[in-house]
């Protein structure tokens, strides 16, 4: 027997793919990653080295529930640096990743049968870890046309006396997208709760993006050292909340996690204030692949409307060759030995779609690109 849960919860697709080229690398042949949604680049140095100290000082024991305030207050005054806001170190708790974020802010938020609208294309954990804690996700689809902005008036209509909150997610995981400050503006004047999810902040491309903090008390700030600082394999991230909500999400971080790891907090620390050069080579770099990656598709006849300029995606519609996005997917990895996502991961509308991630070498892109085009043309 098997709870109805678990029997309700999709797979995610891009480990399909990525399962079948790990398989075809053991065969001995070479595989270009366009799937994955993790930069290449290694940790920077004095990262592991704060971490490594940390755990010879003994580092290594369970911490308070809400993370040490020391990372906490490091986080807060960096918020309030960047975006110009005023957070209270007290409202930042630290989790392992800004997975478990999610899911503790979702469960504090709803009660079974509530609501949580959610932009559609989303990233695919959202509906996900909303039927974990026994919500419905609504979803508004977005379109490339309208560069992926929320339609207000469409948001507005879908909103019910179940609806608890609303997730943002910008720059966009699979869009690229930044949100206009207009539009963010407007979310913060419906009244219902916002949980952004900015966990691709830092990783724009010659523009800003504004935090929901700078609009709203009424949110949920979720991030993480997962992406700007190359820390995925870490599992370090954290929550800004509003202040009566603490006591409640400590309640179920104390049952659920405990805390986050010790030393990692610690090298947290040390990512956020010191680390200004790597982070800044790193954004040049993904830059230059999103400039390579996007000319590069547009030559072998994908349409790119409008380019999205943050984290490390292009959603892209791909209808011109074929309308079924893992089959399409799939028949790109065993016939040219590229990896992509397809794009029902993101949207049920996703068919005629793929994700494609420049989280690579910029050689990997080029000739990720030349095998895409013998195959496809
Ligand atoms: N939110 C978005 C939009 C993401 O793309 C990801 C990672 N793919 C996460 C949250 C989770 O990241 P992590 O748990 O590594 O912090």
């Amino acid at each position: 027997m098997k709870s109805d849960l678990v029997k309700e919860i999709s797979p995610f697709y891009v480990m399909d793919v990525l399962e079948r080229a790990k398989q075809i690398e053991k065969e001995g042949k070479d595989v270009v990653h366009f799937e994955v949604g993790e930069p290449d680049f290694n940790t920077p140095e004095n990262v592991c080295k704060s971490a490594v100290d940390s755990i010879y000082k003994g580092r290594t024991k369970y911490t308070s529930s809400l993370g040490i305030d020391e990372l906490r207050k490091t986080i807060s005054d960096d918020y309030n640096d960047k975006y110009g806001v005023n957070t209270d170190y007290n409202n930042v708790i630290i989790t392992m990743g800004s997975s478990p974020a999610l899911l503790l802010s979702i469960l504090t938020t709803i009660n079974p049968g509530d609501e949580i609208i959610i932009t559609d294309p989303y990233y695919a954990c959202y509906p996900q870890i909303i039927n974990i804690a026994r919500g419905v996700s609504k979803k508004i689809p977005i379109y490339e046309e309208d560069n992926y902005q929320i339609n207000i008036k469409k948001l507005k209509s879908q909103i019910s006396k179940r609806t608890k909150a609303i997730i943002i997610n910008s720059p966009s995981n699979p869009t690229g997208t930044i949100l206009e400050p207009e539009i963010m503006k407007k979310l913060s004047q419906l009244g219902v709760m916002v949980i952004s999810d900015e966990i691709y902040h830092g990783l724009v491309y010659g523009t800003k993006a504004r935090s929901f903090l700078e609009f709203s008390d009424n949110a949920i700030v979720i991030n993480g050292f997962s992406k700007l600082y190359a820390m995925t394999g870490w599992r370090l991230g954290y929550l800004i909340v509003p202040g009566d909500m603490v006591r409640y999400i400590q309640k179920l971080q104390q049952n659920l996690f405990i805390s986050a790891s010790s030393f990692v907090q610690h090298a947290g620390i040390e990512a956020i204030k010191s680390t200004k050069s790597e982070t800044a080579n790193m954004v040049e770099q993904f830059n230059k692949r999103r400039i390579e990656m996007i000319g590069g598709l547009r030559s072998i006849g994908f349409n790119i409307e409008s380019e999205p300029l943050g984290a490390f995606y292009l959603y892209v519609n791909s209808k011109k060759f074929g309308n079924d996005s893992y089959k399409l997917a799939f028949d790109i990895l065993e016939n040219c030995n590229v990896a992509v996502t397809p794009g029902i991961d993101f949207s049920e509308r996703g068919e005629e779609y793929l994700r494609f991630s420049y989280a690579t070498s910029m050689e990997s892109i080029k000739e990720g690109i030349r095998r895409l085009d013998n195959y496809l043309n």
